[in-house]
């Protein structure tokens, strides 16, 4: 029988794991801080109301741990959006097929003007993003377009729709680095109620597209959920499962965690589950405390000051001056992003941010290829 990620998540119940999360005690978080080396358990016990007076303390813990496996250093990125055209609905985005938006997707030309502004600011390392639409934006599109920009890139990161094993192998030997697939919910049910057609409707192939990925042989796969459509401690959880699951199988590829949060876009959702900024601060060092070498990234969609005091506290790669929408830094500025970005400073700002703080803004990863 060919195992996925998806024979271990069935065996856990949603509401039986998040009253596991929810009863663990003051004693079961001290018992998870003394320790070195934490497991899933410890990881409930972190996430778990019972943690939030410890906050300061797995802060610092987090910091120390970080500065000692990363150093004082921060890797830069920038996402680039080569198309908004989308065969899905999600109910939280902008780019969502019933959206009636102006749908557009870069030709070469105008994806090599918008890589000249990206490389101007410094940039060694690129996220393509495009929406879910086989036909226009599928792999030969993004294939073409890698294989347009890879002289210009140390890496190349996608987030594009879930593919076949075949199709990410086609793309690795195109030089694809990494690529981020987030569940968003680890909750069936939610996830059916937000994604109710098209291909992302099919739950457990997207569950189940790290495996093919992993088994594919990519350098990093980066996955996470999209807080606010569940409750945070359980999709944490799910998420740090998820994690140590493919970390065992894969075990040479890297991995990292992203942590978006619902932020406001043209169809408007409300979170279900409401994330303040100190229970994102809670996950974050929750996760650094569980795994001493996954990345921990930050995007633009947090505030400035947010951003300014998470880089301390376990977070190893940052987005800066991102737009959501495709041409969005010179080719058409003024088109509908995908969601609103909080943090609009520019990359010069961004890094001169880091190394007021005594941290070292990283353009290129020089392991990348080796
Ligand atoms: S989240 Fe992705 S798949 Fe869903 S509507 Fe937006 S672009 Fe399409």
């Amino acid at each position: 029988m060919n195992k996925t990620f998806q024979n271990i998540f069935d065996t856990y119940n949603w509401d039986d794991t998040l009253a596991s999360i929810n009863n663990k005690t003051t004693q079961d978080v001290e018992y998870a801080l003394s320790k070195t080396k934490r497991d899933l358990e410890d990881f409930k016990a972190m996430v778990s109301p019972a943690a939030k007076p410890y906050l300061e303390q797995m802060a610092y813990l987090s910091k120390m741990t970080t500065k000692k496996r990363f150093g004082n250093t921060i890797q830069m990125y920038v996402p680039m959006y080569l198309s908004n055209e989308c065969q899905n609905i999600c109910t939280y985005c902008g780019f969502s097929m019933t959206n009636k938006i102006p749908r557009r997707t870069l030709t070469d030309a105008e994806i090599l003007k918008e890589v000249a502004f990206l490389k101007s600011k410094g940039y060694d390392h690129i996220l393509l993003v495009t929406g879910e639409a086989n036909k226009t934006v599928g792999v030969p599109y993004i294939k073409h377009a890698m294989e347009l920009i890879k002289d210009k890139f140390a890496n190349i990161t996608i987030e594009v729709q879930p593919l076949d094993q075949h199709e990410y192998e086609e793309l690795i030997e195109a030089n694809l680095y990494a690529v981020l697939v987030y569940q968003e919910t680890y909750h069936r049910a939610e996830y059916k109620k937000h994604h109710p057609k098209g291909k992302k409707s099919n739950f457990d192939y997207r569950l189940d597209t790290a495996d093919r990925l992993g088994k594919a042989g990519v350098h990093k796969i980066g996955i996470g959920a999209l807080f606010g459509l569940e409750d945070w401690r359980a999709d944490s959880f799910f998420t740090a499962l998820h994690l140590k699951y493919l970390q065992k199988t894969y075990w040479k590829t890297k991995y990292s965690i992203s942590f978006p949060r619902l932020r406001p876009h043209s169809g408007g959702l409300e979170p279900k589950v409401e994330m303040t900024d100190r229970d994102l601060v809670q996950t974050i060092c929750a996760f650094r405390l569980l795994d001493e070498d996954v990345e921990l990234s930050m995007s633009t969609r947090e505030s400035e000051v947010f951003r300014n005091n998470i880089v301390h506290l376990g977070i190893t790669s940052l987005s800066a001056e991102s737009k959501t929408n495709p041409g969005g830094y010179v080719v058409e500025p003024q088109s509908l992003e995908q969601f609103e970005i909080s943090d609009e400073r520019p990359t010069e700002q961004i890094a001169a941010m880091l190394q007021e703080n005594g941290l070292e803004p990283v353009w290129k990863d020089w392991e990348a290829f080796s």
